[in-house]
């Protein structure tokens, strides 16, 4: 499998990729990793990666142009002749298909990244993985360029160099091979074959399946009891406010509006005409309403 990371901080990668079962697992040609600086895409002689957002705002956001040219510069055309045999073999079986490949925009705004989401991953061929710096990536990106947006949890981060290093840990470890010992693999945390329910009712955190192991191991117990101890002293401690309690039960987030910078068109991709009208009070309003548009 291939992780194509498109990033502004190239520098940030190399140390971290030869270290561990990543690095091993690159000298055993089961994964190839591929670091992309988006700064290489630019035309001209500042190397410009990103620009105001438009209807102002605090900050700058990355350019779609560099990132749609890192994107192309890609070569898709996954070679398969390097790989040992189980890859080999699985290759041989889908010979006709086209290569798997997903494009990934990782944002705080995106859909919750789940074990679920990294065994899904570690079916394809091919990952790219887009990280966001300064407010975050001009929205076309995600919406036009990319599969999907990707949040590793509810928080902010400076960037998503972070955030592609744990889609990275938990999908490569998947992969066969990769770990000395795929018996680990077996009885893994948020695993298909393991669905924990959740402690006190609703949805375990992958969001679906049913625990087919009845009986709870030791550490789940106890994991569970002290859950239920600290949502018990939380709840009796917590201040209520009646617009965050509103918040809860609907269980939606406040995700940050889209952002947009130049150019105005991209390929016949608009930037929101409001945005450029200058009418603070339109633009605060469409924000706002963005922002609800977004809440899970
Ligand atoms: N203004 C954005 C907001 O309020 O949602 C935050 C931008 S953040 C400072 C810069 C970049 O970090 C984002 O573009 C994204 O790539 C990355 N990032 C921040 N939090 C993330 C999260 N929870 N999951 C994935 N990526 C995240």
């Amino acid at each position: 499998m291939r992780f194509n990371i498109l990033t502004i901080f190239p520098e940030i990668w190399p140390e971290y990729l030869k270290a561990g079962i990543l690095g091993r697992a690159q000298e055993d040609k089961l994964v190839e990793m591929a670091v992309i600086n988006i700064r290489d895409f630019t035309t001209d002689k500042h190397r410009t990666v990103d620009d105001s957002p438009y209807g102002g705002g605090a900050g700058m956001v990355l350019k779609i142009e560099p990132i749609a040219k890192a994107i192309d510069s890609i070569n898709f055309q996954f070679s398969k002749t390097n790989f040992q045999t189980i890859r080999q073999l699985a290759d041989q079986i889908q010979e006709t298909e086209t290569p798997r490949r997903r494009i990934i925009v990782l944002s705080a705004r995106g859909e919750q990244f789940t074990q679920a989401k990294a065994e899904e991953y570690a079916k394809l061929d091919e990952l790219v993985l887009i990280c966001g710096r300064y407010e975050g990536i001009d929205q076309r990106v995600a919406d036009y360029l990319a599969d999907e947006e990707i949040s590793i949890g509810p928080y902010v981060l400076n960037g998503g160099e972070v955030a592609a290093m744990v889609v990275i840990e938990a999908v490569a470890r998947l992969l066969p091979g990769v770990l000395g010992n795929e018996e680990s693999l077996k009885e893994e945390s948020y695993s298909q074959k393991i669905r924990n329910p959740p402690a006190s009712g609703g949805t375990p955190p992958d969001g679906g399946g049913k625990s087919i192991n009845p009986k709870p191991s030791l550490r789940q117990t106890l994991r569970r009891a002290r859950q239920n101890r600290n949502s018990k002293s939380l709840n009796s401690k917590r201040v209520v406010n009646p617009e965050s309690q509103k918040d809860e039960t609907a269980s939606s987030f406040t995700v940050e509006y889209p952002q947009y910078t130049k150019p105005a068109e991209y390929k016949g991709w608009k930037v929101p005409e409001v945005l450029l009208s200058g009418n603070h009070e339109e633009i605060r309003k469409w924000r706002e309403g963005q922002k609800k548009k977004s809440a899970r």
